[in-house]
């Protein structure tokens, strides 16, 4: 299988076709290698239209979400993040491509181990994984000029809107457990000006400002 290809094709086929425009994001597909955050019996499928599993019933997002997600953010590449939900590692990566610094929250530890090993894999230095509850955000390094929540929730939780920086945006996922719209804040005056960016399907963000277990 020929990965460098099949991720061309997904940046051209999935990504560029539907409206992605944002060169740093596209450079930053084409340099993290997505087979290497898959299951190894999903490598072959890694570059699919697709969100796949990951183990403890978590999946890694599909690759057109990731871009719409990363581009939403507008990064200059000085920016801190929060990230809440490492998941595979696959967005953090993307991430730590566009900027100075992501921290990146999971629940479960096995999944932020795993991540991290792919991290050192690719030498990614400015990333720290932090296990815990990131419905509560991450108090020790905030305020922050971006979060991005890759699981779903019921309501934007008021931790993260407090943590993020003035004119800084947050970009999560918001409706029912099993359906959501993508919604993108920006931080004006203290206050949250959201915009729609449509339907999207998250597993759901479990913890005391989310989902109950
Ligand atoms: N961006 C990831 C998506 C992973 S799925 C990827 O592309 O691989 C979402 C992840 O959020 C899951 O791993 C889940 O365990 C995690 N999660 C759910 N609720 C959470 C919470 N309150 N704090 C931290 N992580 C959470």
């Amino acid at each position: 299988m020929n990965f460098k290809k099949a991720r061309e094709n997904m940046i051209n086929e999935q990504i560029i076709k539907r409206g992605i425009k944002d060169e740093r994001v596209l450079n930053a597909i084409a340099d993290i290698p997505r087979e290497n955050f898959v299951l190894k019996q999903n490598e072959k499928d890694a570059y699919l239209d697709c969100p796949l599993p990951i183990g403890m019933g978590q999946t890694i997002s599909q690759p057109y979400m990731v871009a719409l997600m990363t581009q939403c953010l507008s990064l200059g590449g000085s920016e801190y993040i929060l990230e809440i939900g490492t998941g595979s590692g696959y967005q953090t990566a993307i991430l730590s491509k566009l900027t100075t610094r992501v921290y990146t929250v999971e629940r479960f530890k096995v999944l932020s181990d795993r991540a991290r090993e792919k991290f050192n894999d690719l030498d990614l230095k400015n990333i720290e994984t932090i296990v815990g509850d990131g419905s509560q955000g991450l108090e020790k390094y905030s305020p922050y000029d971006a979060i991005m929540v890759t699981a779903g929730a019921e309501q934007i939780p008021k931790k993260l809107i407090e943590q993020l920086k003035e004119n800084g945006k947050i970009i999560i996922p918001v409706g029912s457990s099993y359906f959501q719209e993508l919604l993108l804040g920006k931080k004006i005056e203290n206050k949250l000006k959201v915009k729609n960016y449509g339907g999207c399907v998250f597993v759901p963000l479990v913890g005391r400002y989310g989902w109950v277990e």
